[in-house]
């Protein structure tokens, strides 16, 4: 299964408002949180529960079930957040691991970092569910990213 294909994202994605921030955010595989989540945090989650990432980059929420009886901020995580850290450090894609930083370096470079990882997710390289906080592709992300630089 590939997990960059449109298609199967907007098949298993949900909406729910995020108790925090009311945000609508997107339903997550399970196996996200179990990537991600440090193991005091993996210890308390409720495997029967939806969990849904908030988008939010003004709320410190990142995930909450759908009963909204747990929230999970970014310290609960293994890796920094895109959404909630703007640090040139944290990784726009998680998979192959490009950071603001390397991204902006490659665009100051005249690379084309976009068409490197589109080759790799058309390879079937890319794992966003255990590796992507938001469990889903991160191309639209690195998009708007490199469009800011611009
Ligand atoms: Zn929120």
């Amino acid at each position: 299964m590939d997990c960059c294909t449109p298609s199967n994202n907007l098949k298993t994605s949900k909406t729910t408002s995020c108790p925090s921030c009311g945000e609508k955010g997107k339903s997550v595989p399970l196996i996200t949180l179990k990537s991600l989540l440090i193991a005091s945090f993996l210890e308390t989650i409720e495997p029967d529960n939806t969990y849904y990432f908030c988008p939010n980059p003004s709320c410190n929420t990142v995930y909450f079930s759908g009963t909204h009886s747990q929230t999970f901020e970014e310290n609960a995580l293994k890796v920094s957040v895109f959404q909630k850290n703007s640090g040139m450090g944290v990784p726009v894609c998680y998979c192959f691991n490009w950071t603001r930083e390397r991204l902006f370096q490659a665009i100051s470079d005249n690379q084309r970092p976009i068409e490197q990882i589109k080759k790799h997710v058309q390879s079937n390289r890319c794992g966003c569910e255990v590796n992507n906080p938001q469990g889903a592709c991160c191309l639209g992300n690195v998009t708007t990213y490199i469009r800011s630089l611009n």
